[in-house]
């Protein structure tokens, strides 16, 4: 029964906003992590069209020994969910320590968090266009973003609040994969204990190296805010669902929105993160 009201959550969040139909071929962002393998799992039990796709950053310097990684193929293969496996160090070069230790010599002091989620969104994008995908569905559960929304709220940044949503993105671009987030009115805790039920291959913990950044920050205040008043997140959504279509639309009208000249993703300058951080460590 409480495993067919998160289904049925997902189901009904796909159907709403119109994520993708049973014609796409979705691919799943898994990391190895609750949400992304219980998203997985809801979808191919649901009858849609899905793989699964991971981008490991290189942390451990022998990757195939990485516990995530192990037991995302187990779930892949029990599941029968083909996994396409990319990585930092292939694809770049580096481990994400690397990365950062080059972008140091040049000056630039990156948190690793802020280079991992760049990079890693960059991947998706690339990898995801090349495999033919329609939509890439990520694990976002309601209270990652409440997270994201109270930080660039917090940060004044409405463009990057203009971005968030169901559907991420603004505008459509050819070059550009649009990520869906089926699990978007699903609380974290429901996924937890799904997850254990299922008795999912799956790490709890979350990344060790993400305890100092500034989304860890205002994670920590929502938990506390929401000690005191337990909707405190859905609120934040249901506010911000609200006036989403209102900042899309005024970003639309006024022209703002502009896209990286070499991979095409939305960016406020010529060059986007990504391909700036890419052409400085090659
Ligand atoms: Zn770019």
């Amino acid at each position: 029964m409480a495993y067919e009201k998160i289904e049925n959550k997902v189901r009904d969040t796909i159907k709403k906003y119109n994520l993708f139909s049973k014609k796409d071929y979705v691919l799943v962002a898994c990391s190895g992590g609750k949400d992304s393998t219980t998203l997985a799992h809801i979808l191919k039990k649901l009858g849609y069209n899905i793989n699964a796709i991971t981008i490991n950053p290189s942390i451990k310097a022998r990757e195939s020994s990485s516990k995530n990684i192990e037991n995302l193929r187990k779930f892949c293969k029990e599941n029968e969910i083909r996994l396409y496996e990319y990585s930092f160090k292939e694809e770049f070069g580096h481990t994400l320590f690397g990365i950062n230790k080059i972008l140091k010599s040049k000056g630039i002091d990156m948190p690793y968090c802020t280079i991992c989620g760049i990079l890693k969104r960059y991947l998706l994008n690339k990898k995801s266009k090349e495999l033919k995908a329609d939509k890439v569905a990520t694990g976002h559960v309601l209270d990652d973003e409440a997270e994201s929304v109270f930080m660039n709220l917090l940060r004044g940044n409405i463009e990057l609040l203009s971005r968030l949503g169901p559907i991420s993105g603004v505008k459509k671009s050819k070059k550009f994969v649009p990520r869906v987030k089926p699990l978007y009115f699903c609380k974290e805790e429901e996924i937890i204990s799904y997850s254990k039920k299922k008795k999912f291959p799956v790490a709890y913990e979350r990344c060790p190296y993400a305890k100092s950044s500034y989304r860890e920050i205002v994670r920590n205040e929502l938990i506390d805010f929401q000690r005191k008043n337990k909707k405190t997140n859905e609120n934040i959504i249901k506010w911000f669902l609200q006036i989403l279509p209102d900042i899309k639309k005024e970003f639309e009208k006024q022209g703002e929105i502009s896209f990286c000249e070499i991979c095409e993703e939305p960016s406020k300058n010529k060059i986007c993160n990504a391909c700036s951080i890419i052409t400085k460590i090659r």
